[in-house]
């Protein structure tokens, strides 16, 4: 028998992973489970939705679909680096803090060098001052720098910040890596095209985020040179990334793609975000710790009013510098996203 649906008021922000899949993602799968197709991506699908990609980015790039974004960051940086080499990175980046040293496994050992930021973000002061100030033998190379866009804790690079950082990569030899988990978001709050905010902005690779941005799985490794492409199928396949019904992760981003859902999905958690963060600024106790760019909202408060929220049935994680974090989703519900507010509202007028 079929289990009932979670109610409605089960809604959660704790991550924009609780949500499902949203319905474009899902009539593409729907449509591509009508009858047989080749597999290991030799599929109409897997060729309409890499199709899809370029149409996006308005350039000729090379596309590859992976599982999820752990296996998508450390093959695409894999690629790019010898063993020997390393990569810069924030210190509160995902493939540092939530990858399990997976970058150094399949790069076999390529050093992540990380650095002290606000926000998750690399200045190209920062990006110099790691790569310029060892150049002997005993130094991993600096190789590459990866961002994340937007960062753990939702800042989003502007356009300016990525080209500043891209022009430092070229000038010491750098490649550039975006780690796009959420990838609509920073669109979307940027209000720019996807080409503006990669290959335009001197990004080689991109990993895009299709979980959290409304697929059942996924991501894609976009290389916006083919020359750095080369071969990385086999690097997939070995990894254990190349799927045999590849068109059951190609076809969501078909619909995701030609529907535009992937970027009103990313505006909708902005949106409610903003709305949340606007519902309980200057609420007494309550302090958001960044500023709110895309679908996270982080507010540090007292242990009691935490504790109180999960009284009320609500969930959140701490991990990320002890304040609550609030990760607004393609299906957040303006009500719910209030009722969190009412609640987080009540509980401080109580302590105050
Ligand atoms: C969620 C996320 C990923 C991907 O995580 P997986 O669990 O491996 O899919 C990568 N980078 C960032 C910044 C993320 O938030």
């Amino acid at each position: 028998m079929a289990q009932d649906p979670q109610p409605d008021g089960a809604q959660q922000f704790a991550s924009d992973n609780y949500s499902g899949i949203c319905p474009e993602a899902w009539a593409a799968m729907e449509a591509a489970n009508r009858g047989h197709a080749p597999a290991y991506g030799e599929d109409p699908w897997t060729q309409r939705a890499a199709d899809a990609f370029r149409a996006l980015f308005e350039i000729p790039c090379e596309v590859f679909f992976a599982f999820n974004g752990t296996a998508a960051n450390a093959l695409a940086l894999a690629a790019l680096c010898q063993s020997y080499h390393s990569v810069i990175c924030a210190d509160s980046a995902h493939v540092e803090t939530d990858e399990c040293g997976a970058p150094e496994f399949f790069s076999n050992g390529s050093k992540l060098l990380t650095v002290r930021t606000e926000g998750g973000k690399l200045t190209p002061e920062a990006v110099r001052g790691l790569a310029a100030n060892r150049s002997d033998i005993h130094f991993p190379r600096p190789r590459v720098v990866t961002v994340t866009q937007p960062t753990e804790t939702g800042q989003v690079y502007s356009l300016a910040e990525l080209r500043a950082l891209s022009a430092t990569c070229r000038e010491l030899g750098l490649a550039l890596h975006m780690d796009g988990a959420r990838f609509a978001n920073a669109c979307a709050s940027l209000g720019c095209t996807p080409a503006d905010m990669t290959w335009r902005a001197g990004v080689d690779v991109l990993c895009f985020g299709g979980t959290k941005n409304g697929m059942h799985a996924g991501e894609a490794v976009v290389f916006f040179d083919s020359k750095l492409a080369e071969d990385f199928g086999y690097r997939c396949k070995q990894a254990g990334q190349l799927a045999s019904k590849m068109r059951f992760l190609a076809a969501p981003w078909v619909g995701m793609i030609e529907s535009g859902a992937w970027l009103t999905n990313g505006a909708h958690g902005n949106a409610c975000a903003r709305r949340f963060a606007e519902a309980v600024s200057g609420l007494p106790g309550v302090r958001a710790l960044f500023p709110v760019e895309a679908n996270a909202v982080f507010l540090a408060m007292p242990g009691a009013m935490m504790e109180g929220l999960r009284a009320r049935g609500w969930r959140f994680y701490t991990f990320i510098g002890g304040g609550a974090r609030f990760m607004f989703a393609w299906d957040a519900r303006p009500e719910r996203v209030d009722a969190l507010a009412a609640d987080l509202r009540t509980l401080a007028a109580a302590a105050a």
